[in-house]
């Protein structure tokens, strides 16, 4: 047994009425602050005591967050057009006593949630949007799209707004009852997929008054990390060339062509490669390369994505890609414009706030997968060509900065992290050894798997906050430690005052699959769970013989 366990059984033993005059006598947080390093007596037993209370109180949500999951996962929406997840989402909220302020730094699909009073101001964030062409039905273990070619929840962010209402709910109740000084306030990541949206609510003042962020993030296991130096930070603009169109055949000689600027702009930039830094990463698509070959592209368009792992680094490349754009400019006489669609710091969490998330970590643990979500995990593995290991047996270790940076992916949390002290907590919703941004990510998102981590997300989720709402020593260390963080580095954003959200952006590709998206749409009323309205046996795997010969590869 636990020795937090321990103390609980020994509180157990209290009247109610005893806890919460305990309560009514303690120190305000603040009061407390005024008067360090002279500490308020925390009543340990009793915070156990309702550290215990909240896991049950998750727990008898289980039904409620699976519901969540699955819908999200259901409505498929993508960066900008999230209009059914937040629509029905702060209708939980305000149902539930928050008070919703929509459309927030002129997004229409953020929003900004609060409920309490006074402070700290504890917000829970997380992302809400899915990948193009991600589609999959649940529980399939292999590509099997519901609605072909559109998208789905191929990263998993259906199910981090169900770990965080849950436990927010969770949390109300208890601080209600036990009149415990604080607000909470849930925010969306609306098109965390296009990094698009955070950096505008910072420079926007949103998290001006807010003491911590705990962000939660669809993993694989359950864990925090803090410092910086995994990931990286980016700046993504598109590059808009305007030529002359003239007639490909007739009149040629009269044309500027757009696309050659787009062209000559990508082969220079892949020369450039080479001698850049080698944990850059950098990617481009042409969202218009022209109308039909006959018409010499009057205008053409350049999309990039510019990562390094620190801002000198990430500006000292995209100043490069400016200067090779204006060359394409030139060698094809058209005019080049850019704007900047999204951007992401590189992020840095706060360390007190991750060691005090992981005790929790480890109290609350994994959750215990059945045979049947094994049987899925591995038939995905196989079929993708990964290491056939299952799902994450073990906990993973409390994670500081590694010893030698490491590239990869970026999430515009980033920016949040240098303007309040921030966490990510990861939970287990998703399968080991996947791609990512891929239709297998999404297969585990609305099945036994993704709502037991989910609701193993919000036992640690619950569990950390109200300890923060109560130990107001662990929010005073994490104000330190961001002091050193903020001290040693700058936070100097890539947007300015006329950087507008990019809100266009994929209304078309919704436009197109909403309507054949939403007959597909889960209905709680009528059915269990979204595996049962769908009809899929759980799991659904190819025959062994298939599988094991190997002749499922992806792609199919
Ligand atoms: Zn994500």
């Amino acid at each position: 047994m636990r020795p937090l366990t321990m103390l609980l059984t020994l509180s157990l033993a209290l009247p109610a009425s005893a806890l919460a005059q305990d309560l009514a006598e303690a120190p305000s947080p603040s009061a407390t602050a005024a008067s360090a390093p002279a500490a308020a007596p925390l009543d340990e037993a009793r915070l156990a005591a309702l550290l215990d209370e909240i896991d049950d109180l998750v727990e008898s949500k289980r039904k409620f967050t699976q519901v969540m999951v699955d819908k999200l996962f259901s409505f498929s929406e993508v960066a900008f057009q999230e209009v059914e997840t937040s629509r029905y989402l702060t209708g939980i909220l305000r149902d539930n006593g928050f008070t919703v302020r929509e459309g927030i730094s002129g997004i229409p699909t953020a929003w900004w949630a609060s409920w309490g009073s006074g402070e700290p101001v504890i917000a829970l964030g997380s992302d809400i949007d899915g990948i193009p062409k991600a589609n999959q039905k649940p529980g399939v273990a292999y590509h099997d799209p519901l609605v072909p070619d559109a998208p789905g929840h191929g990263e998993g962010h259906n199910s981090g707004q169900a770990v965080n209402i849950t436990a927010a709910l969770a949390l109300k109740e208890i601080m209600e009852r036990e009149r415990i000084p604080g607000t909470l306030v849930l925010w969306p990541g609306v098109a965390e997929e296009l990094v698009a949206t955070k950096a505008w609510f910072v420079r926007d003042g949103h998290f001006q008054d807010v003491d911590a962020v705990i962000f939660t993030h669809v993993g694989n296991n359950l864990n925090v990390s803090w410092g910086g130096g995994r990931g990286t930070g980016l700046v993504s603009a598109e590059f808009t060339f305007a030529g002359e169109a003239a007639h490909s055949a007739g009149s040629p000689w009269r044309g500027r062509s757009s696309l050659d600027a787009v062209e000559l702009m990508n082969v220079a930039w892949n020369y450039r490669r080479e001698h850049l830094r080698p944990l850059q990463r950098s990617h481009y698509v042409i969202p218009d390369g022209g109308d039909q070959p006959n018409v010499v592209p009057s205008t053409a368009t350049a999309w990039y994505f510019i990562r390094e792992m620190d801002q000198e680094n990430i500006k000292k490349n995209f100043d490069a890609l400016i200067r090779i754009a204006e060359g394409a400019a030139l060698m094809t006489d058209t005019e080049m414009s850019y704007r900047i669609v999204g951007t992401a710091y590189p992020r840095h969490f706060n360390r007190p706030m991750a060691e005090a998330i992981h005790e929790h970590i480890e109290e609350v643990g994994l959750p215990e997968w059945s045979d049947a979500d094994q049987r899925l995990a591995k038939a995905v593995q196989r079929e993708v060509g990964s290491d056939t290991t299952g799902l994450a047996s073990e906990l993973s270790e409390l994670e500081g900065p590694p010893e030698e940076e490491q590239s990869g992916g970026s999430d515009d949390i980033g920016d949040i992290s240098w303007v309040v002290p921030t966490v990510t907590l990861r939970y287990p919703s998703n399968l080991p050894g996947l791609a990512g941004h891929h239709w297998s990510s999404a297969i585990a998102m609305a099945t036994p798997i993704a709502h037991k981590g989910a609701t193993a997300g919000a036992k640690v989720l619950a569990r950390a906050a109200l300890e923060m709402f109560e130990r107001d020593e662990i929010l005073r260390d994490a104000r330190e430690y961001f002091a050193e963080q903020t001290a040693e580095h700058q936070y100097t954003p890539f947007i300015d005052a006329d950087d507008e959200p990019a809100i266009e952006k994929n209304a078309e590709m919704m436009e197109r699959f909403r309507p054949l998206l939403e007959p597909y749409y889960f209905d709680e009323t009528r059915f269990d769970t979204y595996l049962e309205q769908l009809g899929i046996q759980y799991p659904t795997v190819r025959p062994s013989s298939a599988a094991e010969a190997g002749t499922g590869g992806p792609g199919r």
